[in-house]
């Protein structure tokens, strides 16, 4: 079995069925179930579930419907879609340079498939994996409340290099960005010279006249599905009250009487939700307040967020599960940022800085409260981040880092890290993996192997999946969140796997340890 046309792998087992429709594979789940005993005792129980795994082949033509499409971003995106469905080379003053989606786990990244004769190890690109979404073959859309065309957008933003703006400004001022709500309410004041493009109205004619847009851009571009994703600027957070948006009655109810406290971008979470769009929230506020979560587990449509998870947090993503890992014990984090783009402007004021606090702080919980050898319960590193505007420096944010840990007999090692992080072309192949995963995840089911006619279910509303790609990861109630990078991407992977019948990575490796 070829998972996609044009890969390089063939699956060769009895488990794997393909037809027409489906990739089909029995697959053994397992897992290790903990009891606590009444002595404190941790009693541990392997299971083994007998599932089928099918992924619809059919992969749709995709809309990305970008919220905030002339920013930093979304202009980005955009432009290096152009550039790479063109395949454009320009000059650089180090040579020539080719267009290409480094930065994206889709597109850029391998996964160890297994090893060969000689005990190689053997990897294919995750986009092999299984059939996915083409980058070339996105059609991309939007709003803004700047109504620049995204030629202009792509020149604001100040990201790309000028020998490639050139080749597709033409392309690109043909896309104008949709009117869209604006709330200075809810971002920076800042921000309100860039507010041209506007939709008036209450804000339950704000909602369906979005629903209207979603409408027209899948009748006009013909594509078979949207997503839409939130690119635009950080918002504050809005409050959480019962009576206005803890159930999802309450929520519509509060978007009818024209709530103040209703954000613009939980009013497009709501429109795309009830367009039946998946909706990713690229940014850290609380879109996805109670009774938005509600509506989406109601409509059973995918919501998946929060904020970018692109470079400080990444590192620290990574750097924090090395060092509890290890045995190691972090005791105070100290985060600077300094950036000079129209986000780092917005961040700039208060309300928005502590959404982006909020979103950055927690991101170690998880490390923290899986080693309670180095930590006492309750006991947490210092953990501060700080965000400066410094306008010269542009998209070129600079993270600067220090972790300081407590090592053996009351030692102490300091970890400082100088991370320039070209902010827009960091987070521009994330929400190409954002949807193109997204997307696939509404083509995977499973159900019980031992009873044949339990039904086929699908991934819960909310999609951790995605994970790896978000600071602030939304998980379903009841679930764990995982930070740990490398938990993420293992996820992600060994998932891909299951659905061709291949068994998680274990890096074990038996046959070449033993004789
Ligand atoms: P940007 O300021 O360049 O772009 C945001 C765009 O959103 C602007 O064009 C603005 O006009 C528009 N906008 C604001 N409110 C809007 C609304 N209600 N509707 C439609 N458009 C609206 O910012 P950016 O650098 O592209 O970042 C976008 C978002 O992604 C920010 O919230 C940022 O915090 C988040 N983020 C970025 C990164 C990264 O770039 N590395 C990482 C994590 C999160």
């Amino acid at each position: 079995m070829k998972p996609t046309k044009n890969s390089t792998l063939e699956v060769v087992s009895p488990k794997v069925q393909v037809n027409d429709d489906f990739i089909e594979t029995d697959y053994e789940y397992q897992t290790s179930h903990v009891k606590r005993t009444a002595s404190g005792q941790l009693q541990v129980h392997p299971q083994t579930t007998a599932l089928k795994i099918r992924t619809a082949r059919h992969v749709p033509k995709l809309g990305v419907m970008l919220v905030g499409w002339g920013g930093n971003n979304g202009s980005t995106l955009t432009a290096a879609l152009e550039a790479n469905r063109r395949q454009l080379k320009w000059r650089k003053r180090t040579g020539i340079q080719q267009a290409n989606w480094f930065g994206s786990i889709t597109q850029a990244s391998t996964v160890f498939i297994g090893s060969d004769e000689v005990g190689g190890d053997v990897y294919v690109p995750m986009k092999e994996l299984l059939p996915m979404v083409e980058p070339d073959n996105i059609v991309v859309d939007g709003w803004d409340i700047s109504r620049l065309h995204l030629g202009d957008a792509m020149r604001r933003a100040e990201v790309l290099d000028v020998a490639l703006q050139d080749q597709i400004y033409e392309q690109l001022s043909q896309l104008r960005p949709r009117p869209s709500i604006y709330d200075p309410d809810f971002i920076a004041a800042n921000q309100s010279e860039r507010a041209d493009n506007v939709i008036r109205g209450t804000r339950q004619e704000q909602y369906e006249q979005i629903r209207r847009d979603i409408r027209d851009f899948k009748q006009r571009s013909g594509v078979e599905s949207v997503i839409v994703l939130w690119t635009a600027n950080t918002e504050r957070f809005s409050e959480v009250q019962e009576g206005l948006n803890t159930t999802s009655k309450e929520l519509l109810a509060s978007l009818a009487a024209n709530n103040s406290e209703v954000s613009p971008s939980t009013i497009f979470a709501m429109a795309s939700i009830a367009e039946g769009c998946t909706y990713i929230n690229g940014s850290p506020q609380n879109t996805f307040v109670p009774g938005l979560i509600q509506l989406a587990e109601e409509k059973k449509v995918f919501i998946a967020g929060d904020d970018f998870k692109s470079g400080q947090t990444k590192i620290k993503s990574v750097l924090v599960d090395f060092l509890v890992g290890a045995g190691i014990k972090p005791v105070s984090i100290a985060s600077y940022n300094h950036l000079g783009n129209n986000d780092g402007k917005n961040l700039s004021a208060p309300q928005q800085f502590r959404s982006k606090e909020i979103s950055k702080s927690n991101v170690v919980d998880d490390m923290v409260a899986s080693n309670k050898i180095l930590y006492g319960e309750d006991e947490h590193p210092d953990h501060v981040v700080v965000i400066k505007y410094v306008p010269y420096v542009g998209d070129s944010k600079r993270a600067m880092d220090e972790y300081t840990s407590e090592i053996m007999m009351g030692g102490h090692n300091t970890l400082v890290i100088h991370n320039t992080c070209e902010d827009s072309l960091l987070a521009t192949p994330l929400i190409l993996d954002l949807v193109i995963l997204g997307e696939l995840s509404a083509r995977i089911q499973l159900r019980s192997a031992e009873n044949e006619s339990a039904p086929w279910i699908t991934f819960k509303p909310v999609l951790s999946l995605l994970s790896y790609l978000c600071k602030a990861p939304l998980v379903p109630q009841g679930s764990q969140v995982v930070n740990s990078l490398f938990r993420q991407r293992a996820a992600i992977e060994n998932i891909l796997r299951g659905c061709i019948g291949l068994p998680p990575i274990s890096h074990m490796t038996l046959e070449q340890r033993f004789d």
